[in-house]
């Protein structure tokens, strides 16, 4: 292995790059400096796909959500903890118990369908993240809830590999796991990362750009995994637990910026149900910790002040910034 240890040596450090499907989403580790770190990384995060996974077999939350109880790995046993305080925080605008009622939705088995308004209301009194217990290693579910982690598994993903890269020999890395990115350190040369926030009318292009050091940044979108029903109407994958429907309310993605993955990627979810208003109060709320870009339908930037200075709308786009 080789690492330019003397400052201002010039040569440049290795970079080791690995690319993989996991979560159901791709990702891409760069790793500079520590090839060992890449390799952790990606075995950490398949092993957290195979604990995580709503639909494997075998996984933690499989067997959690079939027998209503069951003992589980320490990772997962973190995460659910991590995520029932972000549930409580948010006021329930982040649910983790909320899978019955996106399975109905179609989002799992992709034979998208609007349920009915009975479905619906069965299946919202199986939705209480306040029933979930985790306790001896164990975690209890009432009969027919079901746990998804969806929503935070990507950040929390993103926080175990940064503590692989803590006490690694690597001090700089780039890793973006399906929409959710690590930018660990800096980037060679002392700069900062350049973090591209998609188009929500084009996810392959990039309507503006965060730069950014040691932050991990997760985006949530309506037009991910969405839906066109027989009504015309686009449903998005994000829904409101109190309601059991999509969200729509004009948000077409929010942005969360942090020094935690679980705590951005739960953000991006939960402030994407609260709608733009509720957001803003929730962050002036003295909850700060983290830096926020709100993109609406109406083609508004809302924009969090601690990170205004750093974030730039790309040219041609015709975004109205509104610093908050
Ligand atoms: P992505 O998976 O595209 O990064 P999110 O982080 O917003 O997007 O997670 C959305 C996923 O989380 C959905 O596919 C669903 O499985 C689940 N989910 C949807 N709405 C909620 C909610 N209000 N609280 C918790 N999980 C949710
Ligand atoms: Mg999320």
């Amino acid at each position: 292995m080789f690492a330019c240890l003397t400052a201002g040596c010039g040569a440049q450090t290795n970079k080791y790059s690995e690319s993989f499907d996991a979560m159901d989403t791709f990702m891409q580790v760069d790793v500079y400096g520590d090839e060992q770190a890449m390799k952790d990384i990606k075995a950490e995060i398949t092993r957290l796909d195979g604990l995580l996974s709503t639909t494997g077999e075998d996984s933690d939350v499989s067997k959690i959500n079939k027998s209503g109880s069951a003992t589980a790995d320490e990772a997962v046993l973190g995460l659910a903890e991590k995520s029932l305080d972000l549930c409580r925080d948010t006021g329930g605008a982040l649910d983790i118990t909320v899978y019955p009622v996106v399975e109905e939705w179609g989002f799992i088995s992709k034979d998208y369908k609007i349920p009915d308004e009975k479905t619906l209301s069965d299946l919202l009194q199986l939705v209480d993240h306040n029933k979930v217990a985790v306790k001896d290693g164990r975690i209890t579910l009432p009969k027919g809830a079901k746990l998804d982690f969806g929503a935070v598994a990507k950040g929390y993903a993103a926080d175990r590999a940064k503590a692989i890269l803590d006490s690694s020999q690597s001090d700089s890395a780039l890793l973006n796991l399906g929409g959710t990115v690590l930018a660990y350190g800096e980037k060679e040369g002392g700069k900062k990362w350049k973090i591209g926030i998609a188009d929500p009318e084009n996810s392959a292009g990039y309507m503006g750009y965060i730069t950014c050091k040691d932050k991990i940044i997760a985006t949530s979108g309506s037009y991910e995994r969405c839906f066109t029903g027989d009504d015309g109407k686009i449903y998005s994958h994000i829904i409101d637990p109190k309601t059991g429907v999509p969200v729509d309310n004009g948000i077409e993605s929010v942005t969360i910026i942090s020094d935690s993955g679980a705590l951005s990627d739960a953000l991006s979810t939960a402030l994407f149900v609260m709608g733009r208003e509720e957001a803003e109060r929730y962050h002036k709320k003295a909850h700060g910790g983290f830096n926020y870009i709100i993109l609406t339908s109406d083609k508004k930037a809302y924009v969090s002040g601690g990170i205004s200075e750093s974030f730039t709308v790309a040219d041609g786009y015709d975004y109205e910034l509104i610093v908050l």
